[in-house]
């Protein structure tokens, strides 16, 4: 596979495209593992030009009028839009996703770009009585400054766009580290932001294969005022350290354990058709694909019996090509990590009923593999696999599914299904994940238009344990199209609703002055 022509594969920075002072590095398409092209390894002088540029440009930039900075965002939502087939054929070469989850995702990515381009005129402040009642205390908010934006790979558009748009949206300035597997989709993104006109040094983009050394020069320099992750629990933990240093104000986005819960009186038909989209989006490669899936034991065979049948169907293949609906792993290791933690549960007693082994052929592929009679402390079970597998525990019941669902530092997204609304809402504020997705299988709700990866019949905010959420619009992966992260409704009306300013507020600083 060849790249698309114009397909940009230098750093962007200062409004330039540069080269990079360490080298360069390939990009492999993960269902060949062929190169498809190379692109710079930034070297230090490159972090100190991206640096200087964002830290140039961002005086201009936050003085920029609301409208004119939510004018840009509104030009590159449109130019995404517009350009959608080429940005998604891109990112499946990259990436390895299907081209449905592809075009999903530019769809989902460019709503940020509109949804922020909403948000930057309505950038407020607040006026408060002291308590002496003698002064007036004015919240002003203002732009952070240089903001670090760290994404990864499994959402090459949708992750880039979720942290520049309220950056931008705000007045502030970025230089955008993508990962090091999918560094040419943010190229695309930084081409399209400088069309729609973002100024030199609003927008840079560094391109390595060394993250390490990249962020830690720039989270050492001063002018760098904010860093925004979204990866792994263990790099974030790593990155909260080194910003400490500094005391850089950061936001993460960690990893997802997530639980997906089948009462003994759920709709099997409904459970299995959600279990396939909160599992298979993206190839299980998602922060909040069902991990777990924790089974009355009175219906574990039949449940494994039909998902396995359901996953068996999925066609495996190159991301690019139409008829392709598993995509490969992103890269050798990936697969390995997945084997791993299968081939140690399979030890463990449990039992797969399809898939388990690598098939044998070039790319980084692992099959659709459902597991059943997985032991609960199984590495299936504890860890995040990251990929096609289907673990499937037999609980006792709903308190049992409960008190394992729980057992995980990461809390991300949780699954219920059930017939009774009574037991959804236990279940859902006994949860301590921070999203949980629940279907009453006799509601008629249950029959309208489904959100992303869960088909929530409706959506509960509990407590989070290792993660951050922040507002963002959900995309349904049937038709594309945003729907809302509270209800699933189409994004015409409800994308976001009432969870505006989370990431707004992360990207900008309160100022509070006495006056009288
Ligand atoms: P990762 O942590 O390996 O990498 C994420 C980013 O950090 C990449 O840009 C990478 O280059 C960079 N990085 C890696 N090591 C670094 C280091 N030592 N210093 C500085 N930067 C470093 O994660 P990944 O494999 O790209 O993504 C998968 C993980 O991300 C999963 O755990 C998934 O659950 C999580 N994720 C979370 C969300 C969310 O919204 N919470 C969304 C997507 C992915």
């Amino acid at each position: 596979m060849t790249l698309p022509t114009g397909t940009p594969t230098q750093q962007f920075i200062g409004g330039e495209w540069r080269g990079g002072s360490g080298g360069a590095f390939e990009v492999l398409d993960p269902s060949t593992g062929e190169p498809v092209g190379e692109v710079p390894r930034a070297g230090l002088d490159d972090v100190r030009a991206a640096v200087d540029a964002a830290a140039g440009a961002r005086s201009g930039w936050a003085a920029a009028a609301p409208r004119e900075r939510g004018e840009v965002l509104r030009k590159a939502f449109e130019l995404m839009i517009e350009r959608r087939e080429q940005i998604a054929y891109l990112m499946s070469l990259e990436m390895g996703k299907s081209l449905a989850d592809a075009r999903a995702e530019v769809t989902y990515a460019a709503e940020f770009f509109r949804w922020f381009s909403e948000e930057a005129v309505r950038v407020g402040g607040e006026l408060r009585t002291a308590p002496s009642g003698a002064n007036r205390i004015l919240t002003f908010r203002k732009p952070v400054g240089v903001c670090l934006l760290l994404t990864p790979w499994n959402f090459p558009a949708a992750m880039a766009t979720r942290k520049i748009g309220p950056a931008l949206a705000a007045g502030c300035t970025v230089v955008l580290k993508p990962a090091e597997d999918t560094p040419l989709t943010a190229l695309v993104l930084a081409q399209i932001l400088t069309e729609a006109g973002a100024p030199a040094g609003v927008v840079n983009v560094l391109t390595t294969d060394k993250p390490g050394e990249l962020v830690t020069a720039a989270l050492a320099d001063p002018r760098v005022r904010k860093l925004s992750f979204t990866g792994s629990t263990g790099v974030g933990r790593t990155l909260l350290k080194q910003a400490a240093d500094r005391i850089v104000n950061s936001s993460m986005e960690l990893g997802g354990n997530d639980p997906f819960l089948v009462l003994e009186d759920a709709d099997l038909d409904a459970a299995v058709e959600g279990a396939m989209l909160a599992k298979m989006r993206n190839g299980g490669q998602a922060c909040t694909a069902a991990n777990r899936f924790l089974v009355h034991e009175s219906v574990a065979g039949e449940f494994a019996r039909r998902l396995a049948e359901r996953m068996a169907g999925l066609r495996l293949g190159p991301g690019t090509s139409e008829d392709t609906q598993l995509g490969p792993m992103i890269n050798a290791r990936a697969v390995e990590g997945i084997a791993d933690k299968v081939d140690r549960s399979v030890a463990a007693g449990a039992r797969a009923l399809i898939g388990g082994a690598r098939p044998d052929r070039p790319g980084f592929f692992y099959p659709a593999t459902v597991l059943a009679d997985v032991p609960r402390d199984s590495a299936v079970a504890v860890e995040e696999v990251f990929g096609p597998v289907a673990p499937i525990v037999a609980v006792r019941d709903d308190e049992d599914a409960l008190a394992i669902a729980n057992a995980s530092e990461l809390g991300l997204t949780g699954y219920v299904y059930t017939a009774t609304w009574a037991a959804a809402c236990t279940s859902a504020s006994g949860s301590r994940s921070a999203w949980s997705g629940s279907t009453a299988g006799s509601s008629p709700i249950r029959r309208r238009p489904s959100a992303a990866s869960s088909s929530p019949a409706w959506v509960a905010r509990a407590g989070s344990r290792a993660s951050t959420s922040t507002s963002r619009p959900v995309t349904s992966p049937r038709t594309g199209e945003a729907t809302s992260p509270v209800t699933g409704w189409s994004s015409r009306r409800r994308v976001g609703r009432g969870r505006s300013g989370g990431p707004r507020r992360s990207v900008l600083k309160r100022r509070n002055r006495c006056a009288r």
